[in-house]
C-alpha cells in the first residue's frame, strides 16, 4: 500500500511515527537549506519538510523536479511542531513519484485562477481536485445513502425498471427515440408506468434511484438530458396527503442526515444548511394563484405557474414565514397527466402536488387513478390511445388497490439544498443541449 493514512487521519498520537502518505503535489516551496511539498488527498493537506541535513541527498534533489499535481507517495516521519501551518509535517524517508502532471495544466485545481463552466466540465477528473467541488459529490454521495437508508427503514422495496420502452410516459414529448432492431423504441422518460403497475404486484411500497432521459431542447439551469429520478410508489392509501407526508419526511431526513454526516464539507461550501420545520406548508393552486396575483403577477386558472411564478412564491414564502420548502397541491386536472385521480365531487381538481424548495420544483406527485374504466377515460381526454397502454392497463383489471407516489429529482434536491445556481454543478458528467462528452 502506497498509503497508510489519509492526511485528516494523523493525529498527535502519530507523533514520532512512520506513515506513508500519497497524494497530488499541491504547492513547493524552496528556501534552498529546507524545501517543502504540500500533497493533497481526498481528506486534506500534508506538508512534507526536507531540512537538507535531516534527509537524504537523493530525496533532497528529487523535490524541485517535482510538478504541480504529480502524484506522489512519501514515506517518512510525522513530526508534530507549531512551526508547521496544520501543526504537524512529514519529515520524509523516501518519495516515489507514481504519475508526471503535463504542464500547462488544462484549469488550476487550487481554484485561485476560476475556470468557465465548460472548461471545468472537459476536465471534470481535475475540477474535481478542488474541494469545494468534491464536498459537492461527497454531499450527494451522501444524500443517496440517507434516502436508501430511510426507504429501507420505511419498509420500501427497491426496484429496477427498463430504460427502453415502447411507449411514452404521457404522450409523445420530451422523448430521446432510439432503434430497438427492427422496432421503434424510447429512453425512459420515467418510471412511472412501470413503479404502478407494481402496486398489483402485493410488493405495497416501492422505490427505484435511476436515470431519466428527456429530450427537452432548452438550455436551463435547471434541466438535464440525462437526470436521477428518486421515485416511489405506495398502495393502500386513501388520499395524496399519505404520499406529502412520506415526502416530507424524507426530505426532511435527507437534510438531517448531510447535517449530522457532512458537516466538514458544508464548511467547506460555507454553507448553514437549516433543519426544515415540519409539516411543509401546503398551499393549494388556487391559492397560490391569489398570492401571485395579489404581487402583480396574473395567472389564469388551469394554466400551470410557470418559472417566475415559481420564484415569486418562493421569495414570498420565506420573506413571510422563513421556509424553503412547501407543497403546491391541488393542480387543475387538465394541468396534471392522465393517470393522476381528479376528486370525485370537483373533477377539474386533482389529487396532485409538487413540492418546492426555494421556489424551484423539485417533485411533483399525487394520488393515481386505479378504477380500471376511468383510467381508460383519463388516457382518451389527453388525446391519447389506450391500445398503447395496454400492457399497463392490464394491470388495473386484476386487483389493483388505491396507490400513490412522486417522482424527486436529486439533482433539482442537491441543488436547492446547496443553493447552487446550475444543476450542472452537482452532477458529474452533465447530458444538456450541447454536451454528449466526456
Ligand atoms: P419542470 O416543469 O420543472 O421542467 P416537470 O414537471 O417536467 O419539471 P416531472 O415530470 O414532474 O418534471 O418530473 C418529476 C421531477 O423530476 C421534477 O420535479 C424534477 O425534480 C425532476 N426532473 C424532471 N425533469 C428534469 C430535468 N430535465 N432535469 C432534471 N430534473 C428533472
Ligand atoms: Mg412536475
Amino acid at each position: 500500500m502506497y498509503r497508510t493514512h489519509y492526511s485528516s487521519q494523523i493525529t498527535e498520537e502519530l507523533d514520532g511515527k512512520k506513515v506513508k502518505v500519497a497524494g497530488w503535489v499541491y504547492e513547493i516551496k524552496d528556501l534552498g537549506g529546507i524545501k517543502f511539498v504540500w500533497i493533497k488527498d481526498r481528506e486534506g493537506i500534508v506538508q512534507i519538510t526536507a531540512p537538507k541535513k535531516k534527509v537524504a541527498p537523493e530525496v533532497f534533489k528529487l523535490i524541485p523536479k517535482l510538478g504541480m499535481e504529480d502524484v506522489i507517495a512519501v514515506k517518512g516521519t510525522v513530526n508534530f511542531t507549531p512551526k508547521a501551518k496544520l501543526g504537524f509535517e512529514i519529515l520524509p524517508d523516501s518519495i516515489e513519484v507514481l504519475s508526471k502532471a503535463q504542464s500547462p495544466l488544462p484549469l488550476d485545481p487550487t481554484g485561485k485562477v476560476k475556470a468557465e463552466l465548460d472548461t471545468r466540465l472537459d476536465n471534470r477528473f481535475m475540477d474535481i481536485r478542488k474541494p469545494e467541488v468534491m464536498a459537492i459529490f461527497k454531499i450527494r454521495s451522501s444524500v443517496f445513502r440517507a434516502v436508501r437508508d430511510f426507504f429501507y427503514r420505511e419498509g420500501f422495496v427497491e426496484i429496477h425498471t427498463p430504460k427502453i420502452i415502447a411507449t411514452a410516459t404521457e404522450g409523445g414529448t420530451e422523448l430521446f427515440p432510439m432503434k430497438y432492431f427492427e422496432k421503434d423504441a424510447f429512453l425512459a422518460q420515467s418510471p412511472q408506468l412501470y413503479k404502478q403497475m407494481m402496486m398489483a404486484s402485493g410488493l405495497d411500497r416501492v422505490y427505484e434511484i435511476a436515470p431519466i432521459f428527456r429530450a427537452e431542447e432548452h438550455n436551463t439551469t435547471r434541466h438535464l438530458n440525462e437526470a436521477w429520478s428518486i421515485d416511489a410508489e405506495m398502495a393502500f392509501i386513501e388520499n395524496e396527503d399519505e404520499v406529502m407526508n412520506l415526502l416530507e419526511r424524507l426530505v426532511a431526513h435527507t437534510i438531517s442526515y448531510i447535517r449530522e454526516h457532512s458537516e466538514k464539507e458544508l464548511e467547506i461550501l460555507g454553507f448553514q444548511l437549516e433543519e426544515p420545520k415540519l409539516p411543509f406548508r401546503r398551499i393549494t393552486y388556487t391559492e397560490a394563484l391569489e398570492i401571485l396575483a395579489d404581487l402583480g403577477k396574473e395567472i389564469p386558472w388551469g394554466e400551470d405557474i410557470d418559472t417566475e411564478g415559481e420564484r415569486i412564491l418562493g421569495s414570498y414564502i420565506k420573506e413571510n414565514y422563513d421556509e424553503d420548502l412547501y407543497f403546491l397541491y391541488q393542480y387543475p386536472s387538465e394541468a396534471k397527466p392522465f393517470y393522476i385521480m381528479k376528486y370525485d365531487n370537483k373533477p377539474e381538481i386533482s389529487r396532485s402536488f409538487d413540492l418546492e424548495y426555494r421556489g424551484i420544483e423539485i417533485t411533483s406527485g399525487g394520488q393515481r387513478e386505479h378504477r380500471h374504466d376511468i383510467l381508460v377515460e383519463q388516457i382518451r381526454e389527453k388525446g391519447l390511445n389506450p391500445e398503447s397502454f395496454e400492457f399497463y392497463l392490464k394491470a388495473f383489471r386484476y386487483g389493483m388497490p388505491p396507490h400513490g407516489g412522486f417522482g424527486l429529482g436529486a439533482e433539482r434536491l442537491i441543488k436547492q439544498m446547496l443553493d447552487l445556481g446550475n444543476i450542472r454543478e452537482v452532477i458529474l458528467f452533465p447530458r444538456d443541449r450541447k454536451r454528449l462528452t466526456p
